[in-house]
Formats: C-alpha cells, structure tokens, sequence
C-alpha cells in the first residue's frame, strides 16, 4: 500500500520550514561551543549532515558493503543498484536527460577540472578565448588559467556592476567568435551574486562556444533545472548540501561527454583491453575509473531526498527571508559595517561578506571573538583571492545560512558584533 506523507502533500512553496523540526535532525547543532549554544553560519565552507545522512553510511557499512558493477553476489548488486539509485535521483534534482549525463568525482573542483582537461584539451588551442567572471572561486578560476597557459589561448573577465551584480552588457561585448569556453559560477560564495546563467548560455552559443556553471553555491540552496539554464555542463559538491564529503559531480550533455576522452584510465572505465590499447565504457562508467566513494554516494543520496522533501523553492525563500533579516538587522545595529553584495534579493543567494570598520578590525579577530561566543563564521579571502581586490579589501568575514538556521541566530550574530565593537571601539573610532 503506497503511504501518503500528508504534510508533504499540502505543502506549496510558500509554506515556510519547519525549522525547528529540522534542526531535531541535525544532532551537531545541539551543542554549546566556548559556553554558548552553537550558531553555525558556516554553511558555504561546507553544511552540516542530518541524521538521515548519517544513518545511510551506517546502513551501508552495516548491512550492504561491497564492490559495485562487478561481482554477481547478492550484496554487489544491492550496493551497485544503491549507487546508481543516486545518479537517477540526482538525474532527477537538477532535471538532466538522464542518469547516464551524471559524472560522480570528488567534488565541484574535480568535476571543472575534468572538463578542462577532457574538453579544454581538445578544443581550446592558441589565440582562443575563455570568459570567466570577476567573483570566481579558485576552482573555476585555476583550472581555466592553466589550459590557456598550456594552449597560448587567453582568459577574459566579466565584471561586476558597481552594485556587485554580473554585468550581462559587458559581458555581451566580450564575446567573439574567438570565445570558446565561458565559466562562470551560478551563486557567488563571497557575494552571495546570482548570475544571470539562462541569458549567458544563449549568449555563449550565439558565438558557438560552450558554458560550464560552478554550482556549488547553488545546488545547495535554490531549484536548479539544468535545461532551464540552458549550459553545457554544471558541477556541485555534496558536502555543501547537507551530503558527506569526498563527493561531488558533473553533469554534461551527453552528445559532449560522448565526445570527450576519458579523463583517468585504468579499471571500470574500459570497453575492450588488449595489450597495446583500449577501448572505453559507455557513459558514465567511462569517466569514474577505479572503485568509487560508493559509501558516500550512497549517503548523497539521502542528503537529495532530504532536500527533496523540503523542497527547493521552500529552502530558496526560507534563505532569501533570513537575508533580509540579516541584511536590516546588521544595518541598523552596525552602520560600521561595510557589506559586499547585492542588496536586491533576487540576486542574492544565503552568503552576507562584511568587514567591520572598514576593514580597520581584521577578519580574523572578528571571527575568533565571534567563535568566542559560539558563532561560526569563516574569514578571509573564501578561495576568492582577485575577487577581493575588486571588493577593494584583502579579506572578509562571512556568514551564510541554511536550511537549519533561525532568525534567533541572525540576532546572536548581531549580539556578537556588539562584543567585537567593544573590544575594537578605539580601532573603529580611529580616523580612517
Ligand atoms: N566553487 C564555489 C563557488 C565554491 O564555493 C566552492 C567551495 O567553497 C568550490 C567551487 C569548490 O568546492 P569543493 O571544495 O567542494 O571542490
């Protein structure tokens, strides 16, 4: 007999979470850190597990652990169809073509790095062109750096508006015949900026070339319909959404990674071995060579049920109200602050980078008396070093939100910030 949740089915996306019954899920968060109950504003470094998660990599170990896609025993062909359970739900989560376009790697930075050099290897080659944008992350800023190095083709950047916003005029007149490849990230982690990725693939195919979307700070947190966008290939991390470590994808359209060599060789990857060549597996067991993390994405794949039942339009509003809770609280209370970002909230996703003082109180002195009082936050430059020159700061503080924070916890960030301020009061009232 099917079982019906009926709190599912009457729930819209307007219905806001249930937070506190979500954090009962969470067991971490029930903790005090340095005498204080934990707030946990960390959530773009990486977010926390729900029991079910954790309970899936129990499960696995306990009850189902084997090799997959080889042996012909009862427990490798319930770890193989638990695995590939994953790929078909995480087909699904981001609406690809099927599960065959899902590539499982470590994590977003593998899964950009495959694609420079699986595809990047064949198709960039000297005076091409690749777009990336100001606010990138390492991961999709160093891979691109060094397949223009190795090719003598050239990077060029999309600037931000002066509200931090993807400026889509100046990124118009970049685009040439001689761009190849565009990469850009579809939520910024420093700035929380949504670009606007549907308008930048049409406009990326006009001149013929491919889009790659980083979107590790997307995935997690907003409705990602990979066709709706309309890019070529997109990669995520699972840890970031509320999966374990050590996973992550890539989705491409098919007809590309058919196309594409693999990216390593040795085991699960081939069709035919003689002793001087190869032939190679059809997708995706040609790109996932040796044995797998299958434990963890096996857990993935509860982290995607997870959020399934939530709902991702839920979990979007749920961040976009904690923002402007935080966004009008931290204003009021700290005018001292200087905020990066955009104000306008449909283009910001859960991220909110400040300096305290102009930058006078050092990022990391914020952060380690926040953690004093049992706030995470993370400081620096987020792995978005070129990006806080145009911020015209060395470094920041950043707090982002999740499925599991509260406007109590917005309100201990403020709290926190008062502490800071007393400690630092000389440093801030000092002339600039
Ligand atoms: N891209 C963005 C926008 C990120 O925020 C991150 C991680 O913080 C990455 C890429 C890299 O993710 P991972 O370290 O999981 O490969």
């Amino acid at each position: 007999m099917a079982v019906i949740d009926i709190a599912r089915a009457q729930q819209t996306p307007e219905t806001p979470l249930d937070v506190d019954a979500i954090r009962r899920d969470f067991p971490i968060l029930a903790q005090t850190v340095n005498g204080h109950p934990l707030v946990y504003l960390d959530s773009a470094a990486t977010s926390q597990k729900p029991r079910q998660v954790i309970q899936a990599l129990v499960d696995y170990y306990e009850r189902h652990n084997s090799n997959i896609h080889r042996a012909a025993h009862t427990l490798a062909a319930r770890s193989t169809e638990l695995y590939e359970r994953t790929r078909t739900r995480l087909a699904g989560f981001i609406n690809a073509s099927g599960p065959a376009e899902i590539i499982f790697t470590r994590n977003t930075t593998e899964a950009l790095n495959l694609v420079a050099a699986c595809w990047g290897g064949g198709h960039i080659g000297p005076g091409d062109e690749i777009v990336v944008t100001q606010m990138e992350h390492h991961s999709n800023l160093v891979p691109w750096q060094r397949l223009a190095e190795g090719k003598g083709a050239h990077l060029k950047f999309v600037p931000l508006t002066p509200t931090f916003k993807f400026d889509l005029a100046a990124y118009a007149e970049l685009l040439s015949p001689r761009v190849k490849l565009v990469a850009l990230p579809h939520v910024s982690n420093v700035l929380g900026t949504i670009a606007p990725v549907a308008e930048v693939s049409r406009l990326a195919h006009e001149v013929g070339a491919v889009v790659v979307v980083d979107g590790a700070q997307s995935a997690p947190h907003m409705p990602v319909d990979v066709q709706a966008l309309g890019c070529d290939f997109f990669a995520l991390s699972a840890h970031k959404m509320l999966g374990p470590t050590g996973v992550g994808a890539l989705w491409g359209r098919t007809a590309l990674l058919e196309a594409m060599p693999p990216f390593l060789s040795g085991g699960s990857m081939i069709g035919e071995v003689q002793w001087t060549k190869s032939t190679w597996a059809p997708l995706p067991q040609k790109f996932e060579a040796g044995t797998p993390n299958i434990a963890d994405v096996v857990a993935f794949g509860a982290a995607i049920e997870y959020l399934e039942r939530l709902g991702m339009e839920r979990v979007r509003r749920h961040e976009v109200e904690l923002m402007r809770c935080a966004l009008g609280a931290l204003r009021e209370a700290h005018p001292e602050l200087t905020h990066y970002g955009p104000g306008d909230l449909d283009f910001r996703g859960g991220v909110l980078a400040f300096n305290v003082g102009h930058g006078a109180v050092h990022p990391h002195d914020v952060a380690q008396l926040l953690d004093g009082q049992g706030i995470a936050v993370r400081a620096g430059h987020h792995c978005a070093r070129p990006l806080h020159s145009v911020m015209d700061a060395p470094s920041s503080v950043r707090a982002s939100f999740y499925v599991y924070n509260t406007t109590e916890e917005v309100d201990a960030l403020s709290r926190g910030l008062d502490e800071v301020k007393r400690v630092f009061r000389r440093v801030i009232e000092r002339p600039q």
